[in-house]
């Protein structure tokens, strides 16, 4: 059905011209995971475990994502739902979030992402009523995206995700889209030589993005 309120042929001339009549640039889909990628929830997570239950990570290398592969969790019995807590509890304290972002590029290079016509979302696990505390951060920071996705279960579906979870970068790049790895310790049984690709730094993720922007482009 044709949009009344839009001239047909001013329809066809935006969607086949860029700036100055150069072709269109293509716009890649991109999702940035929120923990881990741009906050620093870590110190916030030993000290969560640390106070609730007495349980020392880091003690463990931090080396596993799965919390309940962690000795001192499991010798303590611990539920799903006292670790939910623990998570939440960082999650919605405006206070933790008075911080500044885990690398300090990442709002240039997102800025620089947007300006080039990519559409930059934040996608996160964090459950709905984490919204408010996540926006200010991101606010805080001058991180500036086009959307924020709360709750969300599956990263798929994206040109390009940068993330931390194990779980998610295979799946995206099964999906096959470009999946970047987060470096931490708890991801490095993840092997990651291509895709997903280990990064360490946003600048670092920059030149990757630039190159598939190129190769979709051809
Ligand atoms: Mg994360």
């Amino acid at each position: 059905m044709m949009n009344r309120t839009m001239d047909p042929t001013l329809e066809v001339a935006v969607k086949t011209a860029g700036p100055a009549g150069r072709p269109p640039r293509p716009n890649l889909r991109i999702a940035v995971d929120f923990d881990g990628v741009l906050f620093d929830h870590i110190p916030y997570l030993l000290r969560g475990f640390r106070d609730a239950h007495g349980i020392d990570l880091a003690a463990e290398g931090l080396r596993h994502w799965d919390f309940f592969q962690y000795r001192a969790v499991r010798e303590r019995n611990l539920s799903w739902n006292a670790v939910k807590t623990v998570l939440e509890r960082i999650d919605q304290d405006p206070v933790l979030h008075d911080c500044d972002a885990r690398d300090p590029d990442a709002a240039d290079v997102i800025a620089s992402w947007r300006a080039q016509g990519h559409q930059v979302s934040v996608v996160t696990a964090r459950e709905p009523g984490a919204r408010a505390t996540t926006e200010a951060f991101l606010a805080r920071n001058g991180i500036r995206v086009d959307e924020v996705v709360m709750g969300a279960r599956l990263k798929t579906g994206y040109d390009v995700l940068v993330d931390d979870a194990p779980h998610n970068v295979l799946m995206a790049a099964a999906d096959g889209g470009l999946a970047l790895l987060m470096d931490h310790p708890y991801n490095r049984d993840v092997p990651s030589k291509r895709n997903p690709l280990r990064v360490r730094r946003w600048r670092e993720i920059e030149p990757i993005v630039a190159g598939l922007a190129l190769e979709a482009a051809a």
